[in-house]
């Protein structure tokens, strides 16, 4: 059992230097499946090819990517050994997710609605310390931690409070999903569990490109994510709009960018954008708009190293 000390990196082939990350894609997607929830009729997932999903991320490396944060978890279909596959095919550095995405989503056997918080938290603790079950992989952040609607339900609270928990023991940092203004409602609760907002990311702030939104969540001191970049649901000219606001007033070092890649349309094979268009079209846009290079690096680069790099103590769980 290798110890990930705290200034530390966490891959799925292993600890890294926080400087190897380089450009970093904050919220992709791999492998991901919501079908198979009965009654839902969001039908976001993925074509289970490896061969193509390898040629989608070494487009990214060809543009200059180094590393990939994704954050499917399970219940949407994490595949531990098949990412760090990939990462070993292509070369890009991938960060895995770890904790419960959306009450719908919870596996059944994971007993939320029994268990306390403390024991939520512990098993996941367990999980950054020693890794997925006996494959010896690790996360490297707790994420993505949602919610389905813009409130919080009973079972997500309590998962909340446990990922707080397993926040604070761990220095991991800690990534949202909220659509629709519902991450000043997880920033509450996680004040309360006492994480250090500067190590929250509030996931799909762009799809709600109000700025007293974002306003709220960057005073909190977290951090909002652009990470719908390229996608067609998306007003991209208003959402570049609040983005340049937000580096007018000097938030840079509280801004993300990435794609969430999760339908099959989105990759560039079916036509879509795939893990390349912040760097092939949406940067130059922000370049052309007056965003200075440097601001660029601090977003898709210290940004992100930062984050990555596990602060705090180190609580080591013997098995
Ligand atoms: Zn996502």
């Amino acid at each position: 059992m290798t110890n990930i000390g705290v200034d530390q990196v966490m891959t799925v082939t292993g600890p890294i230097d926080p400087s190897e990350l380089g450009v970093t894609l904050m919220h992709e997607h791999l492998y991901i499946d919501l079908f198979k929830i009965s009654g839902r009729y969001d039908a976001a997932g993925m074509i289970d090819d490896d061969d193509l999903i390898a040629e989608e991320v070494s487009l990214f490396k060809a543009e200059g990517g180094r590393s990939i944060v994704e954050l499917t978890l399970p219940g949407i279909g994490r595949a531990p050994e098949r990412l760090k596959a990939i990462s070993e095919r292509t070369g890009v550095q991938i960060v895995m997710g770890s904790g419960w995405y959306r009450e719908p989503y919870y596996p059944a056997e994971d007993r939320i609605d029994r268990r306390t918080v403390d024991d939520i938290a512990t098993e996941l603790i367990d999980e950054i310390e020693n890794g997925w079950r006996d494959t010896g992989i690790r996360p490297g952040v707790i994420g993505e931690i949602g919610i389905d609607k813009n409130w919080v339900s009973a079972q997500e609270e309590r998962v909340l409070r446990a990922c707080g928990r397993a926040q604070v023991a761990t220095g991991l940092y800690l990534n949202t999903h909220a659509v629709r203004g519902g991450g000043l409602a997880q920033l509450a609760v996680l004040l309360e569990e006492g994480v250090d907002l500067s190590r929250v990311v509030i996931g799909h702030a762009d799809s709600y490109p109000l700025l007293d939104y974002h306003l709220g969540i960057l005073d909190a001191g977290a951090t909002v994510a652009f990470d719908n970049i390229g996608d067609p649901r998306l007003h991209e000219g208003r959402v570049l709009r609040l983005l340049l606001d937000l580096l007018e007033r000097g938030f840079r070092e509280q801004i993300v960018l990435s794609h969430d890649v999760c339908y099959d349309h989105s990759l560039t094979a079916y036509g879509g954008k795939g893990y390349v268009y912040l760097q092939r079209e949406f940067i130059p846009k922000l370049i052309e708009a007056g965003v200075g290079e440097d601001t660029v690096q601090v977003m898709t680069v210290d940004n992100p190293r930062r984050l990555i790099t596990r602060r705090g103590r180190s609580t080591r769980i013997p098995r």
